[in-house]
């Protein structure tokens, strides 16, 4: 088995790496003083990629689903590195149309996803969060079409309205609301997203599951 011999020194050298890494622990330290756990790096702020980005994060205040705000206030969007380099494509797209983007949700961390829970623990209206939601990851974000500016578009619905006039394919909403609609979605799609079928707003990453939830703070 003289063959394994070369391999040894890395190994050893991974070992230490993670012995040093363990020790250290900054993270653990750091929660149990009461501070916000650090922002993993994968996290980026998305109005730094799309500067014509319109946020209007609507869990930072009272005006969403659970009339609460969940969301400290002055939470920006933040979007794990590989959905920003999709949506950097479709803006760049739907900005040669004469559109911007306007998002409502992004990244989300775990303990909102447990307080919506509590709020309303009904799935298909919140996610569990034992399992998690792809917004826990970075990898989902919910949003519309605006003007140049940077007026919301007609869409079928609003916001987190969970009926079927809010699902893809529905089609007795206005000429200009179902337009609006297939123009964002033929974005999104080109760009790497894949659509919710119940939710016109919402879009993921495939394969979202196969990235870690993350906690990190909303503020930048
Ligand atoms: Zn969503």
């Amino acid at each position: 088995m003289m063959w394994t011999m070369p391999n040894e020194p890395r190994r050893i050298a991974r070992a230490v790496t993670l012995l040093v890494t363990a020790t250290c622990a900054p993270l653990a330290a750091a929660r149990d003083a009461g501070t916000p756990p650090a922002r993993p790096d994968v996290l980026q702020r998305a109005s730094l990629r799309i500067p014509d980005l319109i946020e209007d994060l609507r869990y930072a205040a009272d005006d969403n689903f659970l009339h609460r705000a969940v969301y400290p206030k002055g939470s920006v969007c933040w979007l794990h590195r590989d959905t920003l380099d999709r949506l950097e494509r479709a803006a760049k797209a739907l900005r040669a149309k004469g559109y911007r983007l306007l998002v409502y949700d992004c990244y989300r961390p775990r303990s909102v996803q447990w307080e919506m829970w509590k709020i309303l623990p009904r799935p298909g209206y919140v996610a569990d969060p034992r399992k998690g939601s792809n917004h826990n990851r970075g990898t989902a974000v919910d949003l519309t079409l605006a003007d140049e500016n940077g007026r919301a578009v007609e869409m079928p619905t609003p916001f987190d309205t969970f009926s079927p006039a809010a699902h893809h394919g529905y089609a007795k909403a206005s000429k200009a609301a179902i337009a609006h609609r297939e123009i964002l979605r033929e974005a999104m799609e080109a760009a790497g997203f894949r659509k919710n079928r119940m939710e016109w707003w919402h879009y993921d990453v495939p394969g979202a599951t196969r990235y870690p939830i993350l906690d990190a703070p909303l503020l930048p």
